[in-house]
């Protein structure tokens, strides 16, 4: 909402500072806070392996809207708030996105508060965690984890990659526990007899799956490069790889001279690249798809699109630092076709910084105006309107 000076005389008056005249002043709706006790501090596992802790809060009224769990990024962002579980704390919303927590109140700790601590295994499947230099995410190491499967299914099957409607959330975590699923490729196994025994699948949307799955076969390979979730490769590099190579047996035969020769792509998606496909493991996924009829060249049948709704309108963005799935260009046409508005320096208007590896000063700037910092992840789950957390916390 823009204020504005209802006077031509006043305005003329009142002028400018640069191209900001003074007589309109964008008003911030001040962001709705609660207190509530900081239950527990859990975590979930990401597609890459990445674990996220979560704040479990008793439930409260923030905005109209019952607040349950909020985001906590990373440890040393729990660390850098001194987060304690059993601790009242102060939560945030603003806008129609995901609550954050803003500070402890130390005040009210009675000596029970316990710290937290990042598990040394994973939650999942017991594989061992470990951290990459530079980076301040917690991996579990383990391939074939099934937390991660979840993660990779949900992403294989979204709108940007293979657009199997009806797939994600629930469905893909029970077939994937009834063992239905061990890899992507598996989705194009399924018969109706499998889907039928899951819960809440009728015969009519069993069809509409199957149909779906069908005509997912057909997308070209570029959707297929971003569905496979090779690390760094979002939908731009994959484009430049499929309008490089045009088909996925060029691509795997290429040299790491090939690939850095190519104008978009540097030593980190190279590297990330080679070892996806140096691994048996993805080697056989991708023979698993082509036995299934996937198309793996270029050409094919992009998704009809759906209205998009304007989830981010009034809301602005400032984005930092190198994203593991987005090219800069990418994340400001999405976040303009959401409805949002993208600056390029931190001010007290700003609603979100979305912060990737090595952000700099912007980072420092917003953290000292009180901006909410979004990660990746976060930002994927802001604009996913899926829920960033497990169902079952
Ligand atoms: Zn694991």
């Amino acid at each position: 909402m823009v204020v504005k000076v209802d006077r031509l005389d006043y305005q003329q008056h009142l002028g400018s500072v640069g191209r900001e005249p003074r007589w309109a002043v964008a008003y911030k709706f001040p962001a709705a806070q609660a207190t509530t006790k900081l239950l527990d501090i859990r975590v979930n596992i990401g597609r890459t392996g990445t674990i996220n802790p979560y704040a479990v809060l008793e439930p409260v009224e923030v905005g109209g809207v019952t607040v349950r769990q909020a985001t906590l990024h990373n440890e040393a962002y729990i660390l850098s708030k001194d987060l304690r579980i059993g601790d009242f704390v102060v939560i945030e919303r603003a806008g129609e996105v995901i609550p954050q927590i803003v500070r402890s109140n130390e005040l009210l700790r009675d000596g029970s508060e316990s710290r937290f601590v990042m598990p040394s295994e994973c939650p999942s499947c017991g594989g061992q965690t470990s951290r990459n230099i530079n980076e301040a995410a917690l991996y579990c190491t383990n391939a074939s984890c099934p937390a991660q499967l979840v993660r990779l299914v949900e992403h294989f099957v979204s709108k940007s990659s293979m657009d199997i409607d009806g797939m994600g959330g629930k469905l893909g975590v029970a077939l994937i526990n009834n063992d239905l699923i061990f890899d992507v490729a598996d989705i194009y196994t399924l018969r109706s007899e499998h889907l039928l025994d899951m819960d809440r699948m009728a015969e009519r949307s069993t069809s509409n799956l199957l149909d779906a799955i069908e005509n997912s076969k057909k997308r070209p390979l570029s959707r297929l490069l971003t569905a496979l979730g090779i690390r760094h490769v979002g939908t731009e590099v994959a484009d430049s790889l499929a309008d490089r190579f045009g088909d996925i047996g060029n691509l795997i035969a290429a040299s790491e001279e090939e690939l850095l020769a190519i104008p978009a792509i540097g030593p980190k998606i190279v590297q990330s690249v080679s070892e996806y496909f140096s691994s048996d493991s993805n080697r056989k996924v991708l023979d698993k798809l082509k036995q299934a009829g996937v198309n793996t060249k270029n050409g094919g049948i992009e998704p009809s699109s759906k209205p998009i709704q304007q989830i981010l309108t009034g809301l602005r963005f400032v984005v930092t630092g190198r994203l593991e799935n987005f090219s800069r260009s990418d994340i400001q046409d999405l976040i303009k076709q959401l409805g949002g508005s993208v600056s390029s320096s931190v001010s007290s208007r700003t609603n979100y910084l979305v912060a990737g590896d090595d952000a700099g000063s912007k980072l420092s700037d917003a953290a000292r105006l009180g901006i909410v910092i979004l990660t990746e992840d976060d930002f994927n789950a802001m604009v996913d309107q899926r829920p960033f957390y497990d169902d079952d916390a």
